[in-house]
């Protein structure tokens, strides 16, 4: 892949990133804002995975839900970055093919072809 073609992605990575990042944040503070009764005092030091928080709430449960989609898809974003990084970007991680420019343009942190996607969601599919 050329350099200004990596370029290119990294731009589209970290513009995504950042707005991911500011709508976990907003997420975040609407789920621990709003009902921060069981948070025990500075909510900025208040873990992002909450799986043991209680909550009879539904928005709150797809609040967080919410937030964990967003930081997946962030870990994806940052690990696509090291990707362009290490010169392994645009590789599927699976068989190594080239993956795509459509697919890379749709979605630049895939780090699958089409192929080896289909067969990680059909393998998902029968567990
Ligand atoms: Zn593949």
């Amino acid at each position: 892949m050329k350099a200004s073609e990596l370029t290119q992605y990294k731009k589209s990575l970290l513009a995504l990133r950042q707005k991911l990042v500011e709508n976990v944040n907003f997420m975040e503070d609407e789920a621990l804002g709003k009902s921060g009764q069981d948070a025990s005092g500075d909510l900025s030091n208040v873990p992002i995975h909450m799986a043991d928080v209680g909550t009879d709430n539904y928005d709150r449960d797809l609040t967080i839900g919410l937030i964990q989609n967003g930081e997946e898809e962030l870990r994806a974003i940052d690990e696509a970055l090291e990707r362009i990084g290490n010169k392994t970007f645009g590789s599927c991680e699976e068989c190594g093919k080239k993956v795509s420019k459509a697919r890379l343009t749709a979605l630049p942190y895939v780090k699958n072809c089409i192929e080896c996607q289909r067969l990680e969601e059909e393998e998902a599919g029968k567990a």
